[in-house]
This record gives structure tokens, sequence and C-alpha cells, in this order.
């Protein structure tokens, strides 16, 4: 028997009318390339929104058909998301960071048909142009007075696209299961695999991250998403933020800058910030070399790649911030685990809590977790076993766009396959040890490379620190520390080996280490181990600690 409730649809249309009703006075701040504080509210955007669903109309669509976007995070990139979703076509955010062959790949897999672009990434495209076709028309996202000239065919500037259309539109009735949007994963190898989230995933996956263990989203935060908009649906936020009318404040093109991150979280009292390690970087080095403190914001929830200790504990004692590390992927919207506390820890001693701060947290509601041997045996939640994280549930992917199942992500019974290697402990918390192409497999045994970085990275004088494996012929692998050392800071090999001592087992030890003026990071902001692993290919290790 059927319950008799209403069978309404999960629509991302409905959350824009929601926020529209009871947030209309609600500010969002942007930085745009032109302008450096624009301010407008959630009438504002809601309005814009029909006229660009209105414009987009008259493209000749089909429903389905999918527009991309090429901008950063500012008010016309989140008014996108909501008229091209809404509309019932498909929202494909492109990451301006892939490489040029990539996004050439992406925009023809994609077939999108319409490209809107932020006026700085013009140059980029008309290089490119003749190589995707299918893009019909071009909408840059400034007005006629900023409009760049531009060789490309049908360029036109967003205001003049849809400053003529009317401010009514009735937002069609789409099935919640029809694909809302399409971010493709930065294939750090093959071929970049395209997601496709349907209302229904991001509805569910955005109310989910508003509850108090999660993001803790109220009407009362100032949110700033330091995550892009292109990268995983900025991790949820243009969804979350306006189901309970949080004010937005988007950073633009200077989302790499310390000062700009500073004055916008002290100027507009932001309280939630989010993105991964490496902005933090910037904002804390700006803060740590101006002599400032981070007075308004209270939380960060960092995620995409393991949150080293040290930054934790700096964000803590310097700026009274807590930091929440999430764990997630573009194959599950992306938001998986998240670290808050449970009943009783609040009163455990500091350095325990910030032990446990340095986890990727506990399985949202809505996610299903599971670890597994190589046999597909589940492995228990001790903390200690190690195995494939796989996962189950409504916002996760059930396959890639296009590939029809031949990807091999999921298993017989259905869970997806992360490619992450993980411990899980009898209280829940995840804790991610390597990718399962990172670990280090030294005689048999895995290293994790993502502890041995964390503590490198506690050192005082290193600013960045990444762990290979390098091949090895008694031991196959032997892990290899490569450093950026801070700015100013003298440290050798010897300095840098000896801060292990006590800290790890004696064969997790680095053989050897290398200082480095960079180290390569993805187009989301991650260390690039694959390119870090080609660069010491032949690299001749010393004597191992592991001989010993
Ligand atoms: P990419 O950056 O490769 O485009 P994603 O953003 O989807 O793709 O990256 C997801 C991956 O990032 C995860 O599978 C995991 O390896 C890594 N990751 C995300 N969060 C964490 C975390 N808190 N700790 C360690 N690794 C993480």
């Amino acid at each position: 028997m059927h319950g008799l409730m209403m069978d309404t649809p999960l629509v991302i249309s409905s959350i824009l009318r929601h926020a529209e009703r009871n947030y209309g006075g609600r500010e969002i701040v942007s930085v745009t390339a032109d302008n450096p504080r624009h301010r407008y509210r959630y009438s504002d955007l809601c309005r814009r929104t029909r006229q660009l669903a209105n414009a987009l109309d008259k493209c000749a669509l089909a429903r389905g058909d999918r527009v991309a976007t090429l901008a950063w995070n500012d008010y016309r990139h989140l008014e996108a998301y909501y008229a091209i979703g809404g509309a019932g076509y498909v929202c494909h955010t492109i990451n301006p960071r892939l490489f040029a062959e990539q996004i050439v790949f992406i925009i023809n897999h994609a077939a999108d048909r319409i490209l809107l672009t932020d006026p700085l990434f013009l140059p980029l495209l008309e290089k490119i142009a003749g190589k995707i076709g299918c893009i019909e028309r071009y909408v840059v996202l400034t007005d006629d007075s900023h409009m760049p000239a531009t060789t490309l065919k049908n360029a036109m500037s967003y205001e003049s696209f849809i400053g003529s259309e009317s401010e009514s539109y009735e937002w069609p009735a789409l099935d919640e299961k029809d694909a809302v949007a399409l971010c493709y994963t930065s294939g750090t190898t093959g071929d970049p695999k395209g997601v496709l989230y349907n209302h229904r995933s991001t509805v569910l996956h955005a109310y989910a991250g508003i509850a108090p263990d999660v993001l803790n989203l109220s009407n009362r935060d100032c949110v700033l998403p330091v995550v892009p908009l292109f990268h995983v649906n900025a991790w949820g936020i243009p969804y979350s933020a306006l189901m309970v009318g949080a004010k937005l404040v988007f950073p633009g093109p200077k989302m790499g800058d310390g000062e700009t991150l500073y004055a916008l979280m002290e100027g507009e009292d932001v309280t939630l910030s989010l993105g991964v390690p490496t902005v933090w970087m910037a904002l804390l080095q700006y803060t740590e070399k101006a002599g400032k403190r981070l007075n308004k914001l209270q939380r960060t929830v960092i995620g995409g790649a393991a949150v080293p200790e040290s930054m934790i504990r700096a964000f803590r004692d310097r700026h009274g911030v807590v930091v929440h590390q999430g764990w997630g992927m573009t194959e599950m919207s992306p938001l998986g685990t998240l670290n808050s506390l449970k009943a009783g820890m609040q009163e455990w001693p500091a350095d325990d809590i910030l032990r446990l701060q340095t986890k990727a947290g506990r399985g949202i509601y809505g996610v299903e977790l599971r670890i597994v041997d190589d046999e597909q045996n589940e492995l228990p939640w001790d903390g200690k076993a190690y195995g494939a994280l796989q996962v189950r549930g409504p916002w996760i992917c059930s396959d890639y766009f296009k590939l029809d199942g031949s990807a091999g992500a999921h298993t017989a019974d259905g869970w997806f396959d992360t490619g992450d290697v993980a411990t899980i402990d009898p209280d829940g918390f995840l804790a991610i040890t390597d990718r399962t192409k990172d670990v280090i497999k030294s005689g048999g045994e895995w290293i994790s490379s993502i502890q041995v970085e964390n503590i490198a990275m506690g050192h005082p004088g290193v600013r960045e620190a990444a762990v290979i494996g390098v091949p090895h012929a008694k031991w196959t692998e032997r892990p290899l520390l490569v450093v950026v050392a801070a700015e100013g800071a003298k440290l050798d090999r010897d300095q840098m080996l000896a801060w292990f001592d006590g800290k790890i087992a004696r064969w997790w030890l680095p053989d050897d280490v290398v200082f480095v003026d960079s180290i390569p990071h993805t187009a989301t902001g991650k260390v690039k181990k694959i390119d870090l692993r080609r660069q010491f290919a032949n690299y001749t290790l010393p004597t191992s600690p592991a001989d010993f």
C-alpha cells in the first residue's frame, strides 16, 4: 500500500522559488572581472535568472541539451546554474585550469551548444574555437561596456543576452530524475569522465549538506565558497545556501589571493568558508606575513585532499577557527563524510581532538560506506584494517556520461568503487590512507603517503610536501619525500629525516628527501603525483632504512 503523500518533484527551481519568497532581501556579494565589489539581493538573482531562462529558451535548445560555463565564482555564474538547470537544460561547468586539449575533449564529449564564459577566458577560447564546432553561441559574462573585442562567432555580452527578456518565467514541470548538471573529473589518468547529476540527487545532497553535523548551515551564516563553482557544484553550496537563505560572498578570479580573501572575510562578516588545502595555505601565509587575525570566520570546511594537522592547528591557535575536514568526489556530488565531534568528544583533551580532526570524518546520512579487501570481503571498522573504500547512495553516480558501464567503477552488487584506500574506526570516522594508485608498496606492505606527508607538513620549515613511491630493486617501492621549503627556512635532508624520529615506524621513513621550488598541482589544486612520479622515475635512492 502506498502512503498518501503528494508526489512533488525535487527540482532545483523549487529552491529558487523558496529563496525568493523567504529571503528576497539577503545579499550576494561578488568580485567579478568587471567589478571589484558587486552587490545585489536574492530577489535580483531570481529576477535575472528568469530573464536568462527566457533568453535560453529562444536558442532552440532541446530538453537535456548542454549549456557550458567557463567561469569563476560570481553572481552571474550562480544565475547560470539555476537558469540552465531549472529550464530543463544541463549546466556543464568546465574547469578553466584544465589543459586546453582536455577542455576541447570535454566540450566535444558533452556536445555543449552554448558557452557562457568569463571575459578572462576569451584568449583561450579563441585559440581552440576551431576545434569546438559544437558551440553555436558564446555569451561573455560582462556588460557591453566591458565587452572585449573577440574573433569568436556569435559572441555577445551576458547583459545584452538577458537585458530585454521578460522578468517572468514559468519554470517547467520537470521529472526529478532529469539531468541538471554535468561535471568532468579532472582525469589524472585517462580521459576526463562526465558525472551527470539529476535534480533529485542535487536537492537531496543540498538538504544533507545543511545538517548540523555536516555544514551546519543556517540563515544566520555568511558563506564564502572558495571552492569553485566548476569543482563539483562548489560542494553543493549554491543549492544549500539558497535553501536556508545564507548570505553569499564570491571571490571571482581572486580565489587564490590571500589578501582579497581576508578582506572579504572581515568586511562581509563571513562565518563559513570552504576550499581545498592549497587555498588555505595562501590565506594562512598572508595573515601570518601581514600580522592579521581572522576575527569573523568561525569555521572552514576543507576537503578534496588530506588536511595536514599543522593547518588545523594554525586555524585553531592563531585564528580561533574550527576546521571541519570533509571527503568526497565528483562522482558523489561530492559530499561523503564530514568531520564533526560526537557526543562526549568535546570533553577530550585539545590535542586528541586535533588528531581526530585529521581524519576525513563520519559518513553523512545518505551515503553508505564500506571497506573491502581484494576478495571483496568487508573489513571491520576498527581503525586499523584498511581496504578499498566503496560507497552507495542517491547522490552517487550510477555510471559515467556516455560510457555505458565500460568504466568498470561499480561492483557487481551495485556499490561505487572510489579508488581510495581507507580505515574506519569504531566511531565511524573514516581516514583516507591513499588513493589506490598513490599507495606505496614496500616489501608487500603498504605505506600511507598521506600520513607521512602530514608529519612532514608539521615541520615549521616546510611549505608543502609530497611523498611518492620510487621503484626499488629489493622492496618494490620506497618512499621519496619531495619538499618545498618555507620562505627563508634553512632545511637539509638530515634535519628533515630527524623530524620523523618517533613519529612513524622506521620502515615508513622516506629513503631520501629532495628539495624543489614547487610541486605540480592538478586543475583542482591537489598535488599531481603522477607528474612527480614521472619526474623522479629514475631517481637513485641511497641505502634504505628498511634495510636495517
Ligand atoms: P579530481 O580532483 O581528481 O578531479 P575529485 O575532486 O572528485 O576529483 O577528487 C576526489 C578524490 O580526492 C577522492 O577520491 C580522494 O582521493 C581525494 N580526497 C578528497 N577529500 C579528501 C580528504 N579529506 N582526504 C584525503 N583525500 C581526499
